[in-house]
């Protein structure tokens, strides 16, 4: 099947979505990705890279389930060689050390977008420094050459000098290691921009109602534009879901009676202004009074808080709740010396983490945190689990498997351990002065908008020049500019998709994007010529949203 290739994107690196769904509606496929999250973007990105034709359909906005409401973290995962260690269980050893090795690739091909982050461990007790320090001295030995820097042991007063907001009373020192840290949801468009790029036709607000069969093989989907209700029927050779916690849903519209392989544990955030943390140094809290582990991280010049971690239905928008605001404000508080109230809580959010049984295995009940490929018998590729750290591995072993299942051709091998993400190839911390210097823009202004954009930030700062300089809340550096680019080359469609995860507002400071609502649909109204309806019926969801 040949499918196309979009020139204009190619030069470009933009995502119409217009341009978009016309390729959809009159194409056939190599592979069909179910899915716009991390794990579905990877897999479309890396068919795309192996010179594939590959579409993509995801039902809400891009990243929209669990891949915006992360830790925002790039790592192996300490919690998990701890685990690892005490079970002697060596495939969580693997795990860590493939998500080490990936957290170099991502660092390296999405530099604006992501950055080493050093954490504090605070001790409180003498006995546990020799548990943290061959602990985290492991994790660096596990990393091999992709290690970031070696972990150390601090005294009392360098672990406060790094963490000043810790209780002095006690402390011991800490254990310094390092992890990388991103912006989830930006991450997210970006790869589904690379895959456009490479000739991927990929559409927000397009959903799988049903699969479509032939002699028994599953061979593409019947598909609806949520957006205007049109419906049409997608052709593809394999189909591979990566629905995330809705893995099952797809799974059973295959197969009625598919075993469930989907559990879901919901984990929350809260956002805290950025006095709370140091701009350079996160702190993991080791041990919360449930045996888990608590991040403070300085994220976007605030501070994110999280996360909890309890069993909870799967649904399509989970909230935190107050208890799980009280839950983390509580461990907060026995760690800081400044006080912090609810009232300082600028933001919340909850996400949930997709816990995989393989139904092929013979122990089902064990759950994996590893990633799952499972093939039913009439030829649906369910990815699921894994983490975000791990997307680039989970969409490399999903294509290899869609490759031999369809007998697929393809090119080249697969590009992704090397190609950059858009804007990301020509990326330099130093190009914040430029933009200061060319545009005009203050400081805080050009250091976000190089590194949102990465270098595509002139493209955003000429839209800026063309009347849209003013900042959509005077506390925050977005400009409206950004709401344009959004919608022009980032397929973002409703207020929602720019204050939630085009600009991270919305994850930031709650009231900020409330107050920005009537301005984004103000500019997306006039972008998309909406009618009154149109535009108080996006407003009136948005206030829902971030209300
Ligand atoms: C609280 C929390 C913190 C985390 N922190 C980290 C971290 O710091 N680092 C890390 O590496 N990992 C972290 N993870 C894990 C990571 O976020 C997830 O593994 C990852 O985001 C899963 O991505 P996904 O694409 O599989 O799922 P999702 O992001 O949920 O994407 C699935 C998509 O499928 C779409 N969809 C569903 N049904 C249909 C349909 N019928 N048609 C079309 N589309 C459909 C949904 O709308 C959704 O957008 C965390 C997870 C949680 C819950």
């Amino acid at each position: 099947m040949v499918g196309p290739k979009n020139k204009l994107l190619e030069v470009e690196g933009r995502m119409n979505r217009e341009e978009q769904l016309a390729s959809l509606r009159s194409h056939s496929f190599d592979i069909l990705v179910i899915g716009g999250g991390a794990t579905g973007t990877g897999v479309a990105l890396d068919a795309a890279s192996r010179g594939l034709s590959v579409a993509l359909v995801e039902r809400d906005d891009f990243g929209s389930g669990t891949s915006s409401r992360s830790t925002k973290l790039i790592h192996g995962g300490v919690r998990y060689l701890e685990q690892a260690v005490k079970h002697f269980d060596r495939s969580q050893f693997n795990l860590v050390r493939d998500a080490l090795h990936e957290r170099a690739v991502l660092l390296r091909i999405a530099p604006h977008l992501s950055r080493p982050l050093p954490l504090v461990t605070p001790l409180y007790n003498w006995l546990e420094v020799p548990y943290y320090l061959t602990g985290l001295k492991l994790y660096d030995w596990l990393a091999g050459k992709a290690n970031l820097h070696a972990s150390r042991f601090v005294d009392a007063s360098e672990a406060l000098s790094r963490f000043p907001m810790l209780k002095p009373e006690g402390l011991r020192g800490g254990v310094i290691y390092y992890d990388g840290q991103f912006d989830d949801a930006r991450m997210n468009v970006t790869i589904a921009r690379t895959a456009a790029q490479q000739g991927a036709v990929i559409a927000n607000y397009v959903e799988v109602l049903s699969l479509l069969k032939e002699g028994g093989r599953v061979r593409g989907a019947q598909v609806r534009d949520t957006l205007t209700g049109d419906r049409w029927d997608l052709a593809a050779t394999v189909v591979v879901n990566a629905t995330g916690p809705f893995s099952d849903t797809i799974r059973r519209m295959d197969d009625a009676q598919a075993a469930t392989m989907l559990s879901s544990s919901s984990g929350a955030h809260i956002v805290l202004a950025g006095r709370f943390s140091p701009p350079g140094t996160g702190l993991l809290i080791p041990q919360t009074e449930d045996g888990r582990v608590l991040f403070l991280l300085p994220w976007l010049e605030h501070t994110l808080v999280g996360t909890t971690d309890h069993p909870s239905p799967i649904e399509r928008h989970p909230r935190a709740t107050e208890n799980d605001i009280a839950y983390i404000l509580r461990h907060v508080r026995k760690y800081f010396a400044v006080p912090v109230s609810r009232d300082d809580v600028l933001a919340s959010w909850s996400g949930l983490r997709p816990l995989v049984s393989d139904p092929t295995a013979a122990d089902t009940a064990k759950l994996s945190r590893d990633h799952v490929i499972n093939i039913s018998s009439s030829g649906l590729i369910t990815i699921a689990g894994g983490k975000w750290t791990t997307y680039r591995k989970m969409a490399l072993d999903t294509v290899s498997e869609a490759q031999r299942l369809g007998q697929l051709g393809g090119s080249r091998t697969s590009q992704t351990a090397t190609l950059p993400l858009v804007g990301g190839a020509n990326y330099t911390p130093a190009a914040a002065g430029m933009l200061q210097e060319r545009f005009g823009f203050d400081a805080e202004v050009a250091s976000h908008l190089n590194q949102a954009y990465g270098d595509q930030a002139e493209e955003v700062a000429v839209l800026a020049g063309d009347g849209y300089s003013r900042r959509l809340h005077p506390h925050h550096p977005y400009l409206e500019a950004e709401v344009i680019y959004a919608a022009r080359h980032e397929a973002a469609r409703r207020t929602v998709d720019v204050l939630a995860r085009r600009t991270r507002l919305g994850f930031l400071d709650q009231a900020a994007a409330l107050a920005a609502v009537p301005r984004v649909a103000e500019l997306l109204g006039e972008e998309f010529n909406w009618s009154v309806e149109q535009r108080a019926g996006d407003e009136t969801d948005a206030k829902a949203y971030f209300g």
